[in-house]
């Protein structure tokens, strides 16, 4: 029925909270005990831009800042920082269970892979090569090369027409409701929430 298959990368295929944790690590391994302010300051900004607040583009350019800030380093701490955790984070490729196993049945099914995913090209694609899953893509989507963030139809629309695909060819795979189903709904597209608390990924593609 579908011709290709859009899947998210981070809590999809690569594990969200190792990579961040192995990325702060090693751009503060004087603090490691600043890990849960990090996290929640990230992940409270990334929230936010998951509802239009700000753009992913903005997103990282706060957090490092909101950081440095509480734990009262200067100002100019802040740079070397996000560059530090930048350069980590493109190292990061801690895999989620079940997620080469689910591209290598996808793949024998037939359906053309593309990943879809919030964040910098290069460092998005840098980790999937070294989990040594990018073989699988066909290409990738990633928004600061799109120029539009998930769940922005205009994301969806660019990477359909990037991939010469119609809507109703493609089906998406992710783990956040708003920016994954929802964003790839409101393109036209169907979409497959996968819950992890809840869900395998083998079980999730079971019927595709
Ligand atoms: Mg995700």
């Amino acid at each position: 029925m579908y011709k290709a298959i859009f899947i998210d990368i981070d809590d999809t295929l690569l594990d969200y909270v190792p990579c961040c944790r192995e990325a702060f690590d090693m751009a503060l391994p004087e603090h490691p005990e600043h890990f849960d302010l990090f996290f929640q300051i990230s992940g409270r900004l990334f929230s936010e831009a998951k509802h239009g607040m700000h753009t992913i583009a903005e997103v990282m350019e706060l957090y490092p800042k909101e950081f440095i800030a509480t734990i009262g380093y200067p100002d100019t701490a802040v740079d070397p920082f996000k560059h530090a955790f930048r350069a980590a984070w493109g190292k990061t490729h801690t895999l989620v269970p079940g997620a080469r196993e689910m591209l290598e049945r996808l793949q024998a099914k037939g359906y053309r892979l593309f990943a879809a995913s919030n964040s910098f090209g290069h460092l998005q694609r840098s980790r999937l090569e070294q989990a040594g899953i990018l073989p699988f893509f066909e290409d990738t989507f990633i928004s600061m090369d799109i120029g539009y963030d998930k769940p922005d139809v205009r994301f969806y629309q660019e990477a359909l027409r990037r991939a010469g695909l119609q809507a109703h060819e493609v089906l998406m795979i992710g783990d956040s409701m708003t920016t994954d189903v929802i964003g790839a709904q409101n393109a036209g597209m169907d979409a497959l929430f996968f819950d992890r608390k809840n869900d395998s990924l083998l079980k999730i593609i079971e019927d595709l």
